[in-house]
């Protein structure tokens, strides 16, 4: 529909010059209101202004006209002209508040905060499971006095094996296919060398407890139980009359903090070259309670951990005189340990980093 002008038409027949303006009036507001609609800035909206009613628009061409109307129809067509004007600024300035209205309520969209958003999830670390059980264990043994130390994962031959009466060329070395950097350097087979280390440090040969975590490597090849790198806390006790009992009632006190209140120990005899004599130490099945089910091989136990009294040898290596002293030692996997604990299958679940084992352990 094509808006006419509001004109109050006087009651006497139309003229001739009239009607031709009035035609040319609608249509230039027609032209506009096409323009109109395309129009997308202020800056266009400013241009299609002056187009239409600047001084060199379109109006002063009508005005010129006007002179050659007649006398009569002067009036008329120039209330005419003036209407269709003030119509056309009315349009232009309606598109100005509609373009500002629009672009008000593009930048609202484009620049607001959606509070009901959900957020941007952070990514909090934990502690990988390794690291949760050596602090629980850390905390169990500095709970009954224990000092933690630690020692270099490159180990002389002579701390690793020899000082813990494994000379070279002895049998039980065979034991722990070791990887050696030099002749005489190797990676640690186990945390004992730390052991060795202490009782060296200790010059006036003070009663001592002490425990000692961190990584140990053997030349294994890596499969569902077994890896070239592993984790083992071993704890060490010389005093001059600490005997297998006060062994048996660490390893009880252990194994009911880690696996419950409810468990029983065994100890097996066993071999170790640094203990004398020494002991398996097997926990009753905290699944089955004792009485036989998969996970224990219808046994009823779980060996969890090595233990023993120190070897006399091992002690004069160090200079202790075993007529003075005694001691015991124990030695568990943390991995063997969290996967007792866990029920986890695979050894090598936890050095390949998958984020989806690891989150299964935030905060244990
Ligand atoms: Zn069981």
């Amino acid at each position: 529909m094509v808006p006419r002008l509001s004109i109050n038409r006087p009651l006497r027949a139309v003229f001739f010059e009239e009607e031709k303006m009035e035609q040319k009036l609608i249509s230039l507001i027609k032209q506009l209101e096409t323009k109109l609609k395309e129009i997308e800035t202020i800056n266009d909206l400013n241009l299609l202004k002056s187009e239409y009613l600047g001084k060199k628009s379109v109006f002063n061409d009508l005005m010129k006209e006007l002179k050659n109307v007649s006398k009569e129809e002067k009036p008329t067509v120039g209330k005419m002209i003036n209407e269709a004007k003030q119509t056309i600024a009315k349009r232009i300035e309606e598109a100005k508040l509609s373009l500002e209205q629009k672009m008000v309520e593009h930048k609202i969209k484009t620049e607001t905060i959606d509070v009901t958003l959900p957020g941007k999830n952070m990514n909090i670390g934990s502690k990988h499971l390794i690291s949760q059980i050596i602090e629980e264990v850390e905390d169990i043994f500095i709970g009954l006095g224990y000092t933690v130390k630690e020692g270099p994962e490159i180990e002389t031959d002579l701390y690793n094996f020899e000082m813990l009466n494994l000379p070279k060329n002895h049998p039980a070395r065979d034991m722990q296919d070791s990887l050696y950097i030099s002749e005489e350097k190797l990676l640690r087979t186990h945390t004992s060398p730390v052991q060795v280390r202490s009782l060296l440090e200790n010059k006036n040969q003070e009663p001592m407890k002490i425990i000692c975590p961190g990584k140990v490597y053997r030349k294994d090849d890596d499969d569902q139980t077994h890896s070239h790198q592993f984790t083992q806390i071993e704890a060490l006790v010389i005093d001059h009359d600490a005997t297998l009992a006060d062994l048996k009632g660490t390893l009880l006190f252990v194994a009911k903090k880690l696996f419950g209140e409810d468990r029983e120990i065994r100890l097996r005899p066993s071999f170790f070259p640094f203990t004398e004599p020494s002991v398996e130490v097997d926990v009753t099945c905290y699944k089955c309670g004792g009485k036989g089910c998969s996970m224990c091989g219808y046994t009823g136990w779980i060996e969890i951990l090595g233990a023993g009294m120190v070897n006399n040898n091992v002690l004069k290596n160090a200079g202790y005189d075993p007529n003075k002293f005694q001691g015991f030692a124990l030695g568990m996997g943390v991995e063997r340990i969290a996967i007792l604990k866990y029920g986890i299958d695979d050894i090598r679940a936890f050095y390949t980093n998958d984020l989806r084992f690891n989150q299964q352990f935030r905060g244990k």
